[in-house]
């Protein structure tokens, strides 16, 4: 029987069961027709003989018989066909019902329903054959990206078209289905001793799906991760099912690895790539669980005028403060915020932070804060963080982003209406990491800067003098011709210290000048140099008197007692 029709309505087989046995209906047309020949047979010849004057009357009776005859083999017939029509049509009706539920609406390929089974299937068939079945799972990487700049109408396009190409590459009795949003999984034999040809397949859906798709007048290019996993022995046929859950598991965690190493690749799966992927979930939930308990603090790094030696500034270094991984690296956390779609909600939180640190600060310190690409992709970011500058009061000249160069490869055209829009605000813009992105001189130039930050892979190196002292002299220079000032970061020693002082006027920031620390240190710190703000600074010092007094009391108290 048809599966399913019983998610379509429960009664449908039982009412189109009967509607198919109705051969009462049939059987009554049938016997009012043999009747009909039986009656007919003597009463019609009566009928003509008396119309022909030959006889009397036919016998009433039979004639009524023959009438009802007449008519119970209309009522039977038309009876059976209306019953045929409608058995057909609810036949069809199911069929569709059925594909429906089997099918995915966008693409026409399976849905994730009926992969399992699918995959299933081909375990045991291949099995017979000697042959092995493998699992490719297949996820896109910018799909958001691609829906979010061109509209949900141009991501189903791109959807289907994907779904179109995948297709086209499936071996004899491969089988791919949609598993949801940009998710499509491919359950495919293979020779064992070919696992290469595996290799060859998910390289070449790589190939087919990055191919430009056209939408409208535009052209949009998708990337995708695939994760594969395979058979190694013949599958108990019990255990199918199992075995193709399995299979289905371990290619999703190998295309998540795949995607960790970037856009446009695949992975296989191998066993300790679990753990690795429990570790990613537990620092995935834990994140999504910190961000409201404030787990995430800002931390402060010092910025130095490198000829006068003055403290100008901080630049903002998030940390994460984990009850059950300790003091983590914004290098481990961003990216995964990035990933789960939280990094905008994490940094909001902590800029909300920093700007209420900083108004405590003298009012020539400047306050740097990192922001991810994905955030310079939102068109709404610089009203979002205009809103915090108006919420906490603090001035905008003194704000300093930090973008990274990776912000501009994609979606120029979207960042430069950001950056355009905080500089009118009269926010700062700095290049970050500065040497390390492969930004053309034309990028450089097409955006507002005010100020380039040299990377501290380069800075670090310039003790020993060599190649890299040649490296950062050149960005200097770059950076006078494009007459942008500039800060080098990573500066860890007296030495290279000197050896930046010789280039001029910089900015610098490292742990020469001490770790970056948190907000409690950062205002004792500023206390000491007496550079918080006035009125701060003055009730900071009035606490620091009454704590001397009360301290000073209660020692005269205690040598009293004494
Ligand atoms: P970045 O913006 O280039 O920050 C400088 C990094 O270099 C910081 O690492 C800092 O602690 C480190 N550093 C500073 N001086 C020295 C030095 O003398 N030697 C060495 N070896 N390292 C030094 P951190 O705090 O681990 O931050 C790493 C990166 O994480 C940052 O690089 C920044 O790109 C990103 N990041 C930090 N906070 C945030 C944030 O709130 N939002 C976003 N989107 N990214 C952030
Ligand atoms: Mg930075
Ligand atoms: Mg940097």
């Amino acid at each position: 029987m048809y599966p399913g029709s019983n998610t379509i309505d429960g009664s449908n087989n039982e009412r189109l069961g009967s509607a198919e046995r109705d051969v009462v209906a049939l059987g009554i047309a049938v016997a009012a027709l043999i009747l009909f020949v039986g009656t007919g047979g003597t009463v019609l010849p009566q009928i003509v003989a008396t119309w022909l004057g030959h006889a009397q009357n036919p016998d009433v009776i039979l004639s009524n018989a023959l009438l009802l005859n007449i008519a119970l083999i209309i009522f039977g017939w038309r009876r059976y066909a209306q019953l045929s029509r409608e058995v057909a049509e609810r036949r069809s009706a199911e069929e569709k019902a059925h594909q429906l539920a089997q099918t995915d609406a966008l693409t026409g390929l399976l849905n994730r329903r009926c992969f399992i089974p699918a995959a299933a299937r081909l375990v045991i068939d291949v099995a017979e054959t000697n042959q092995g079945a493998a699992v490719l799972m297949i996820d896109l990487d910018n799909f958001k990206q691609i829906n979010d700049v061109h509209g949900h109408k141009a991501g189903d396009v791109a959807l289907t078209e994907v779904a179109r190409r995948i297709e086209a590459l499936l071996p004899i009795n491969g089988t791919v289905a949609r598993l949801g949003g940009d998710e499509f999984a491919c359950v495919v034999p293979y020779e064992r001793r070919l696992p290469d040809k595996l290799d060859q397949l998910a390289a070449s859906l790589i190939e087919a799906v990055r191919a430009p798709i056209q939408i409208e007048n535009k052209e949009v290019e998708a990337a995708l991760s695939v994760g594969i996993a395979r058979t190694i022995e013949n599958p108990d046929p019990a255990t199918a099912e199992d075995c193709a859950q399995s299979l289905l598991h371990h290619a999703d965690i190998a295309m998540y690895h795949a995607k960790k190493r970037g856009h446009n690749g695949y992975a296989w799966f191998e066993p300790t790539m679990e753990s690795e992927l429990r570790f990613r979930h537990e620092l995935e939930t834990g994140i999504r669980a910190g961000i409201p308990k404030g787990e995430f603090v800002p931390f402060y790094e010092q910025q130095i005028d490198l000829v006068t030696g003055d403290l100008v500034g901080f630049e903002m270094l998030a940390r994460w403060n984990s009850p059950q991984f300790g003091l983590v690296s914004p290098e481990i956390f961003i990216p995964i915020s990035e990933d789960i779609g939280v990094i905008a909600e994490l940094s909001e939180h902590l800029i909300q932070q920093a700007l209420l640190d900083a108004q405590k600060w003298d009012s020539n310190l400047t306050l740097s804060i990192n922001i991810s690409p994905l955030q310079l992709r939102d068109p709404w970011f610089s009203q979002k963080l205009l809103r915090l500058l108006v919420e906490s009061g603090f001035p905008p000249h003194r704000l300093d982003i930090e973008i990274t160069e990776s912000c501009l490869h994609e979606n120029i055209g979207v960042v430069r209406s950001v950056v355009t829009s905080l500089k009118n605000q009269g926010v700062q813009i700095s290049l970050d990491d500065f040497g390390t992105g492969y930004s053309s001189l034309a990028q450089l130039r097409s955006l507002p800067f005010d100020r380039l930050k040299i990377d501290r892979s380069f800075v670090t190196e310039l003790a020993h003098e060599g190649a890299n002292a040649k490296i950062v002299e050149a960005i200097v220079s770059l950076g006078r011709g494009f007459d942008l000032p500039m800060t080098a970061e990573g500066i860890e020693n007296a030495e290279v210290l000197k050896v930046l002082r010789t280039m001029g006027q910089l900015k610098g920031q490292g742990y020469l000048y001490g770790r970056p620390e948190d907000a409690n240190k950062t205002f004792a710190r500023l206390k000491e140099k007496r550079m918080l703000a006035p009125e701060v600074q003055e009730a900071a010092d009035r606490a620091d008197a009454l704590a001397a007094e009360n301290a000073s009391s209660a020692e005269e108290d205690q040598r009293a007692m004494g």
